[in-house]
C-alpha cells in the first residue's frame, strides 16, 4: 500500500473513531459520565497508532506531543514533549487554524552515523475537537536513493547506446562516400560489425541483468554439475585465449552440485574466465579451479593479469563501473559482466569475492551453497597441480 493510500486509509479510520467518540461521549453525557479531558487522546486512537509502521505524532491545542510512536523518536522527529522540525510544526498549526488535511516533504539533518539527511513524505490532519492534530510521517529516504539509482542507470544505458550507434551511422556515411573505393568500404564494413557486435553484447547483457533483477530467486531451479557448467564456460572461452595465446586450464574437486540455473551460472563463469583473458597480458594462465568449502561450493578464476587498485575494488560489481573505460571498450567491454555475477550469486543465495594486487593478477570466487547443504565430492579428484 503507498503512503499516501495508509495515510488516507488512517485518516479515514481516525474520522470514524471520532465519530464514534462523540456518540459515546454524549450518550455518555446524557448518563452523566465524565467528558474525555481534551488533553487525553481520543479513544481508539492509539490502539491505531500502535500499529502504524510510519512515524505518528499526535500534538495537543498547544503545540505538546501528546503521543509520539518510537520510530518519530528515533528519527528525531520529536525530543521529549516538543516536535523538532519546525517546517512541520508550523503545517501543524495552519492545519488545526482551518481544520485542511495537508501533505509535504522535507528533510531533516541525519540522526545516524554516517547519514547525511532523511527524507520525509508527511501528512497533517486535524483530530478530534480540541485542537489536536495528527503528524504522520513516511521515511522516504531508501525510495529516493533508489528512484536516483534508476535515473543514473537509465542515463548510462542512453550514453552507452549512443556512442555505437552514432558510431554505425558515421561509418554508413563514410562507406556512401567512399562508394568507388572498395578497399576503403570493406575496412568501414569491417568497423560496423565491430560496432554491431558490440551493441548486440550490451543488449544482450542488459537482457540478462534484467532477467535475474527481476526474478530472485530462481524460477525454474534444478541440480546443476558444476563440472558441465566449468566445461561450458571454458569451451565457450577457448578461442579467445588462443588469440593472446593464454593457457586456460581448470582442475580441482570433481562432481560438485548447487541447486540453480546452469545457463546462469555458466553465464558468471563465462564473464569471470572472459574478464581474466581481457585484462591479462599475452602469453600468461588463467586457472579455473572447484572445492567443496562445508555448505558450499566455491570456483575461483585466478589470472596473472593487471589486477585492480585497490580503492576499485569495492566498486568493480557496480554496473557500468570500469577502471579504464577506453581499455574495458576496446576489449569488447560492457561494463555489466560483473553485476551479472553478483546478481547470479546473490539470486543463487551465494556470493562473489575478489582479491586482486596491481601488476600482479586477480581471483574472483563464486561461493554457492552446495546443493543438500554439504558439499561433496566425487573421489577421483583431478588434481590442480596435474592440470597444470
Ligand atoms: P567490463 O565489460 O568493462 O569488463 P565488468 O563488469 O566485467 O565490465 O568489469 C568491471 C571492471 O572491473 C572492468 O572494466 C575492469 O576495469 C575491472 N576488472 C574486471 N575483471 C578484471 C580482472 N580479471 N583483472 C583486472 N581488472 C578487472
Amino acid at each position: 500500500m503507498s503512503f499516501a493510500a495508509l495515510a488516507g486509509f488512517v485518516v479515514g479510520a481516525m474520522a470514524v473513531l471520532l465519530y464514534r467518540n462523540q456518540i459515546g461521549t454524549a450518550s455518555r453525557r446524557s448518563g452523566a459520565v465524565e467528558e474525555p479531558e481534551p488533553g487525553a487522546l481520543p479513544q481508539g486512537v492509539a490502539s491505531v497508532l500502535a500499529v502504524l509502521p510510519s512515524s505518528a505524532v499526535v500534538l495537543d491545542a498547544h503545540d505538546r506531543v501528546l503521543r509520539a510512536s518510537s520510530a518519530a523518536r528515533a528519527f528525531g522527529l520529536v525530543k521529549g514533549e516538543r516536535l523538532m522540525a519546525a517546517e512541520l510544526l508550523a503545517l501543524a498549526r495552519q492545519v488545526r487554524r482551518d481544520g485542511e488535511i495537508r501533505e509535504s516533504e522535507f528533510e531533516v539533518a541525519g540522526h545516524r552515523f554516517g547519514q547525511e539527511s532523511t527524507s520525509f513524505a508527511v501528512r497533517v490532519a486535524p483530530l478530534g475537537a480540541y485542537g489536536q492534530v495528527l503528524v504522520l510521517a513516511e521515511d522516504q529516504t531508501e525510495r529516493r536513493r533508489v528512484e536516483a539509482v534508476r535515473r543514473d542507470f537509465v542515463a548510462n544505458v542512453s550514453h552507452e547506446l549512443k556512442t555505437p550507434v552514432g558510431a554505425l551511422s558515421l561509418l554508413a556515411e563514410t562507406i556512401q562516400d567512399a562508394a568507388d573505393d572498395p578497399e576503403a568500404v570493406t575496412r568501414f564494413a569491417g568497423r560496423m560489425q565491430h560496432e554491431a557486435a558490440r551493441l548486440t553484447y550490451l543488449v544482450q547483457d542488459l537482457i540478462t541483468l534484467s532477467r535475474i533483477q527481476g526474478a530472485e530467486p530462481i524460477p525454474t531451479p534444478s541440480q546443476v554439475l558444476i563440472d558441465e557448467v566449468v566445461q561450458e564456460a571454458i569451451d565457450h572461452s577457448t578461442t579467445k585465449a588462443a588469440v593472446k595465446d593464454i593457457t586456460l586450464v581448470s582442475g580441482g574437486a570433481e562432481g560438485l552440485r548447487v541447486w540453480g540455473d546452469d545457463e546462469l551460472l555458466a553465464t558468471a563463469l563465462r564473464n569471470l574466465i572472459d574478464n581474466a583473458i581481457a585484462y591479462s597480458p599475452e602469453h600468461t594462465r588463467v586457472i579455473v579451479s572447484t572445492r567443496p568449502a562445508g555448505d558450499s561450493v566455491e570456483i575461483s578464476v585466478s589470472d596473472q593479469g593487471i589486477g585492480i587498485p585497490e580503492e576499485a575494488l569495492e566498486r568493480i560489481f557496480e554496473r557500468f563501473f570500469r577502471v579504464d573505460a577506453a581499455r574495458s571498450r576496446a576489449t569488447g567491454g560492457t561494463g555489466l559482466g560483473l553485476a551479472i555475477v553478483k546478481h547470479v550469486a546473490a539470486a543463487h543465495g551465494g556470493e562473489v569475492t575478489v582479491w586482486s594486487k596491481e601488476g600482479s593478477g586477480s581471483t574472483f570466487t563464486l561461493r554457492l551453497p552446495a546443493f543438500g547443504g554439504t558439499a561433496v565430492a566425487v573421489p577421483n579428484e583431478k588434481s590442480l597441480e596435474a592440470a597444470l
